[in-house]
């Protein structure tokens, strides 16, 4: 790239922003796109990512365009950039004829810096602004904000996004710089992919957030459950997520009726409703605000110190994102869940609609995680960090799991069993597997193959279930792996020799009693037609409670129905 201003990115940055320094990887991706070349760049919310092309904008000849999905914010952002004294100007469907055709003109004369489009606006139909942009606007970057908007295995997927694939075919030689806060793996790639980025560079900051503390709390009766938890941050400014529209609503209602200042925000509310209650909650004018996941994107409120959600959220990326939203300010906030395995049946029962396709399948994958996390006996945020490919120590001190007092013992005999199982089994086989041929099944199967093998059965004193718990705890604190695959297979890790060679202790959590609500079982005729009332009933309260469908019935009840 030729035809650069005169200029250092650190000069930019104090002239224009008034900063004297820059912060996680601004710097070093500032320079490689101004080497021209192609960049991911993942940097949690509030990172700052809008320097990051920005200042590249400032230095390269021309005008860099900016996609982005919130046309809502664009007016603030260009705003905030000429008063900073940058030539910068949105294009959307709220500016009129007249308003339009001026910042074709300053186009056209080569008179900004930065350009904002929503993705629709320069991929419309007839290739109209493309073209113009082509022939005659002197086009220097292109920066697409919110980029995990063009994947389907995103959690916020845009169908206009994905004609931004065209643009790197139209400008080959632009550099382009993709932006999120929010995307896993997956997510990642299909983001290169569908772009067709040239030999694209991926920054990923730190996604670590400290001053969040992390906590889930087992589903039961979850209002109350809030109110318990509203009751301890009286003073607090908090979001609370729900998963339907109807629960965000009544919601708020309830609130207010037990003295809470809280407002709903939903889709299905009318723009100026919602815009009243986003502008209340910022304003600090109200305290909490219900809301469905429309609610939080490009919201910069500093002052969040609570994220509950209320049902499991679809997964990690999404989940990651609204709790992200607290704590901006840098002070101590809280990321509480309500978790029930009943959300995880009821969520795969809207994929399971959607019929067996590449989508449902890497919906319910992530759906999976989601529950996993939600069952996690090992540290919250080392299992979310390394969802995101970031290493993470076991412990945080800062989340339930960390912080519970809940008796660890010394697991190394049992993490011994396990890995050399796993070893003797040369790594071919699961969980479900690797725990029979620990406890020495008689299955022709396993006592066919592999009954000659020195670990079989030496674990035939633990429980399937209990060996279920350490495996899955082995998984976690990074002794064993589990491979991506259909059927998947444990695998050993670089820990695991340590383990085996005994140069390391094992710490496991004991396992709790699972509290079942079913308090005496007793079998009883019935005919059909009660056994079917019975079973409705069953899900009823299994629904309305938030627990397991099981029943229990008084002793009264059952002599009655026994006769
Ligand atoms: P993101 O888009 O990653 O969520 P922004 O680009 O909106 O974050 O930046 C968040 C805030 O951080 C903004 O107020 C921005 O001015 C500020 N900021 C960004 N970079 C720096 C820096 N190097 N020094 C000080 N403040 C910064
Ligand atoms: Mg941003
Ligand atoms: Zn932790």
């Amino acid at each position: 790239m030729t035809n650069l201003v005169d200029t250092t990115p650190t000069d930019i940055l104090k002239k224009h922003f008034g900063y004297d320094s820059f912060r996680h990887q601004q710097k070093e991706i500032i320079h490689h796109i101004l080497e021209g070349r192609d960049a991911l760049v993942l940097m949690p919310t509030g990172g700052g990512k809008s320097l990051c092309y920005q200042v590249p904008a400032l230095i390269f000849e021309g005008v860099t365009i900016v996609i982005s999905p919130l046309i809502a914010l664009m007016k603030d952002q260009v705003d905030a950039l000429r008063l900073n004294g940058i030539s910068a100007a949105y294009l959307n469907s709220s500016l009129s004829q007249q308003e339009q055709a001026e910042v074709m003109r300053l186009l056209r004369d080569n008179r900004l810096k930065l350009l904002y489009l929503a993705p629709e606006r320069l991929v419309s139909g007839d290739k109209g602004f493309i073209n113009f942009l082509k022939d005659q606007a002197k086009l220097s970057m292109i920066a697409i904000d919110e980029a995990h908007c063009i994947s389907q295995w995103g959690h916020d997927f845009r169908p206009e996004y994905t004609q931004l694939a065209t643009l790197k075919s139209v400008f080959p030689e632009v550099p382009v710089v993709a932006l999120t806060a929010t995307a896993d793996k997956l997510t990642q790639d299909d983001i290169l992919q569908q772009l067709k980025l040239h030999n694209p560079k991926k920054f990923v900051s730190s996604f670590n957030r400290e001053n969040i503390y992390y906590f889930v709390s087992p589903k039961r009766r979850s209002y109350d459950q809030l109110l318990q938890f509203l009751n301890k941050h009286k003073d607090d400014t908090g979001i609370i997520y729900t998963l339907s529209r109807a629960s965000a609503e009544s919601l708020a209602e309830q609130l207010i009726a037990d003295g809470y200042d809280a407002r709903p925000y939903h889709a299905g509310l009318d723009r100026d409703v919602r815009d009243k209650h986003q502008d209340l909650f910022i304003k600090d004018q109200i305290k909490i605000i219900t809301a469905t996941i429309a609610f939080g994107m490009g919201i910069d409120k500093s002052n969040v110190r609570f994220v509950v959600h209320m049902d499991l959220p679809k997964n990690i990326e999404g989940y990651y994102q609204e709790t992200g939203r607290a704590g901006r300010d840098g002070l101590k906030s809280e990321a509480l869940l309500f978790y029930s395995y009943a959300d995880v049946k009821k969520l795969k029962s809207f994929v399971e609609v959607e019929g067996n396709t590449q989508q449902s399948e890497i919906m319910l994958k992530k759906l999976n995680e989601m529950a996993e996390y939600g069952e996690l006996r090992t540290c919250r945020r080392k299992y979310l960090l390394n969802y995101f490919d970031e290493e993470a120590a076991d412990e945080c001190g800062s989340c339930d799991v960390c912080l519970s007092e809940e008796e660890k013992f010394d697991g190394t005999v049992i993490a011994q069993k396990v890995l050399s199982a796993v070893t003797r089994l040369e790594e071919r086989f699961g969980t479900g597997y690797v725990i029979d041929f620990l406890r020495g099944s008689k299955s022709a199967k396993i006592w066919d193959k592999h009954k000659s093998l020195k670990t079989y059965g030496v674990g035939a004193d633990i429980g399937k279930e209990e060996w279920n718990h350490y495996i899955k705890d082995l998984i976690h604190l990074n002794y064993l792996a589990k491979d991506d695959g259909k059927y998947p297979v444990l695998k050993l890790t670089h820990k695991s020799k340590n383990v085996l060679q005994g140069k390391e202790q094992v710490q496991l959590f004991m396992i709790k009693q699972i509290e079942e609500p079913v308090i005496s079982v007793q079998t009883i005729p019935v005919n059909q037609e009660l056994f079917t009332t019975l079973k409705a009933l069953r899900m009823e309260i299994a629904q309305r409670e938030n627990v397991p469908p099981y029943i229990v019935f008084s002793d009264a009840t059952l002599q009655e129905l026994a006769t």
